[in-house]
């Protein structure tokens, strides 16, 4: 069984359906996971907003566009009358549902109801396309399955089980289609895993059902060196490890959403960036072969809070860092980056949703000082600690660059830098000059 994912630009247009439908194997069973078509989650969410601040009357002239579109999306879809009539029956109910909303007092909960609509309607518009081609597929309703336990992460046990009951039902089923991105949660109501989630759905339903491959389609061939948006030249990386595309996704590739490696990893299933632009191109395969003593790649992050605990209690204590972590802890937010000398620790996080909190619990500890609008740029590749002299090439291009921190270490896959966000640019291309100049160099 393989899983393959299309992202929005993929199912965006009658024409990418079918780009996407000469894709499927023919051979061999395959769960095909879909986003919402393009833009639909983006409107869906703005409707949500106008909803929470009481415009129900915006709200609803955003939903008759958005239902405009689908209607219009139907006629281009489908050639047979029969078709056209179930495509609008489904952007009917789709679309009742979403107005159903309006009526209750809106709520968190209402919001995931209409957020999960696109996914909805990608999915069965998508099915009755294939069935006006001849191709038989079965539906498999996520929200069947798919489920979050209280701390938000997949229950793996429930969806294993309740996937494998829903397959058993068809023996001799070839194609099978699904939802990305919608889930219940512990209380069995919508949720979602969050935007870009769909990736994450393909791994999780692959791990579930042991795949033999991922496969997450989108309108790019891979995952490349360098953020293509700054630098010119950039070029899809062939191998990547579980470890260095985890990340890179975390640090800034916008290709895949970062979650979606570990499910893979500890199933050891290989996951396969493709392009449905250009499906011969081989894209970028991530598994666990180790792939030779090279720098991959460089991604950049964006939006980056840096904190700062100086105290001189921190002076051959122990049990300081404890405290300070229990921190962020108790205010649910992660720390990405970390260094430390003897009378402080730096840290950087890049949720500043409880920032005030966070710091005044922090001042009890010492002085602390917050810095914003930062950038980590994160290099990856093999940085065996026995290979001496790796990690020069990276730091001697951003000679001219102030940074404000540097983790080196920390695994053997990662050199991270955090700097003012007005050098990013500057950081990305001297890396690109410094270290990718030629792409077939062993940059050691
Ligand atoms: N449709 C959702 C989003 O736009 C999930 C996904 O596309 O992965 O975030
Ligand atoms: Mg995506």
């Amino acid at each position: 069984m393989k899983i393959m994912k299309f992202g929005g630009t993929s199912v965006g247009s009658a024409e990418r359906m079918g780009a996407v439908s000469q894709l499927l194997p023919t051979q061999e069973p395959v769960i095909v996971v879909l986003s919402a078509m393009s833009g639909t989650t983006n409107h869906l969410v703005q409707i949500g907003q106008q909803l929470a601040q009481g415009n129900v009357a915006q709200a609803e002239s955003l939903t008759n566009q958005l239902e405009q579109h689908y209607k219009q999306v139907v006629t281009d879809l489908y050639k047979q009358e029969a078709s056209k009539d179930k495509g609008n029956q489904v952007v009917q109910t789709v679309f009742a549902d979403i107005r159903a909303c309006f009526e209750r007092t809106f709520s968190p909960a209402s919001e995931k109801i209409i957020l999960a609509q696109g996914e909805l309607l990608s999915t069965q518009l998508f099915q009755i396309f294939q069935h006006e081609n001849g191709i038989p597929s079965v539906l498999l309703p996520a929200l069947e399955f798919m489920k979050i336990t209280p701390d938000e992460e997949p229950d793996q046990v429930f969806i294993r089980e309740n996937l494998r009951k829903q397959l058993e039902k068809y023996p001799d089923a070839q194609l099978f289609i699904t939802q990305g991105y919608i889930c219940r949660n512990a209380k069995n109501e919508i949720d979602n895993l969050k935007r870009g989630g769909s990736d994450y759905t393909a791994s999780i339903v692959g791990a579930a059902v042991k795949a033999s491959e991922i496969q997450i389609w989108t309108d790019i061939d891979g995952m490349h060196n360098n953020d293509p948006r700054i630098v010119k030249n950039t070029y899809p990386i062939a191998e990547l490890s579980f470890d260095e595309a985890a990340e890179l996704a975390y640090f800034g590739a916008k290709i895949l959403h970062p979650s979606s490696i570990l499910p893979a990893q500890q199933h050891n299933i290989p996951v396969r960036l493709l392009n449905t632009m250009q499906p011969e191109a081989q894209g970028t395969t991530i598994s666990s072969k180790r792939t030779g003593n090279k720098i991959k790649a460089v991604a950049a992050k964006d939006g980056i809070i840096a904190i700062k605990i100086k105290s001189s209690r921190m002076l051959l204590a122990y049990g300081f860092l404890r405290s300070v972590f229990e921190v962020f802890e108790r205010f649910k937010t992660p720390i990405d980056m970390i260094t430390t000398s003897e009378v402080a620790v730096s840290l950087t996080i890049d949720n500043g949703t409880y920032l005030p909190e966070i710091t005044e619990a922090l001042q009890r500890f010492g002085t602390v000082e917050i810095d914003s609008d930062l950038t980590i740029v994160c290099v990856v590749g093999d940085f065996m600690e026995d290979r001496p002299g790796a990690a020069l090439k990276v730091v001697q291009s951003l000679r001219h660059i102030p940074l404000r921190m540097i983790s080196y270490g920390g695994s053997k896959n990662n050199i991270s830098f955090l700097v003012n966000t007005s050098y990013k640019e500057d950081a990305l291309i001297s890396i690109n000059e410094g270290v990718f100049q030629e792409k077939e160099e062993t940059n050691a």
